[in-house]
């Protein structure tokens, strides 16, 4: 048995390129055969839909609520959800798994630090980094950065890259530094049909279940469909 997750999707409620809520989000995910999905809206330091005016734990509140959406659904009609976000450094965006709403309240030093030490933090708090398509060229992105000794994976196939050659180098990236491949949608909308999944052998019960499983290199397969 084999079971299918998206690693990379965002709602319209935390993200300002979003075009689906949670809920919408969870029943599109459920239609197209996904055992879950991973929210990973773009965060305060991205293309993010959160009023930044808002105090912080408000502003909190707001990221989390595509996610809350997504998760109320999902407990309905039988998908799992599980939170991440997309933390941005000047176009540098790192997939981040394993935090919680909870730990955002208590962090706003997010904001302020480097990226280094973003990484450092999430790891001193269990969390994991993928670096979401490292080699993408788009106009918000002004430099290529790498970390290939901080990062805990790296997504070699992103649906939402419109070349196949950032794909391409994406993967040569990880094989160069033996680092843990990767795939997501990076979905925003529910037009395109291209599509990306990271495939287990197990049903994953929680996020734990997933940063086990990359950390180990226990992926089943990644699926990239254009
Ligand atoms: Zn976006
Ligand atoms: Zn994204």
């Amino acid at each position: 048995m084999q079971y299918i997750y998206e690693t990379h999707c965002h709602t319209s409620q935390a993200s300002a390129c979003g075009q689906m809520t949670g809920e919408e989000l969870a029943r599109y995910y459920k239609n197209a055969g996904y055992d879950g999905i991973i929210v990973t809206d773009h965060f305060f330091n991205g293309n993010c839909a959160v009023d930044p005016s808002l105090d912080w734990e408000t502003k909190c509140g707001l990221y989390c609520a595509g996610y809350r959406d997504a998760k109320k659904t999902g407990d309905e009609i039988g998908l799992s959800v599980f939170f991440g976000i997309e933390y941005s450094y000047v176009g540098t965006d790192l997939l981040t798994y394993g935090l919680d709403e909870a730990w955002l309240k208590a962090h706003p030093e997010v904001m302020e630090i480097g990226v280094k030490e973003y990484i450092k933090l999430v790891h001193e708090s269990g969390g994991m980094i993928v670096h979401a398509h490292p080699f993408r060229e788009a106009f918000y992105i002004d430099t290529i950065r790498l970390y290939p000794y901080d990062v805990d994976a790296v997504e070699v196939f992103n649906a939402g890259n419109h070349d196949p050659e950032f794909d391409r180098r994406a993967n040569w990236y990880a094989d160069s530094y033996g680092l843990v491949k990767v795939a997501g949608s990076d979905r925003h909308e529910p037009v395109s049909k291209a599509r990306c999944a990271t495939v287990f052998d197990e049903k994953l019960q929680s996020i734990d279940d997933y940063m086990r499983l990359v950390r180990e290199d226990k992926i089943a397969g990644l699926i990239c469909e254009r």
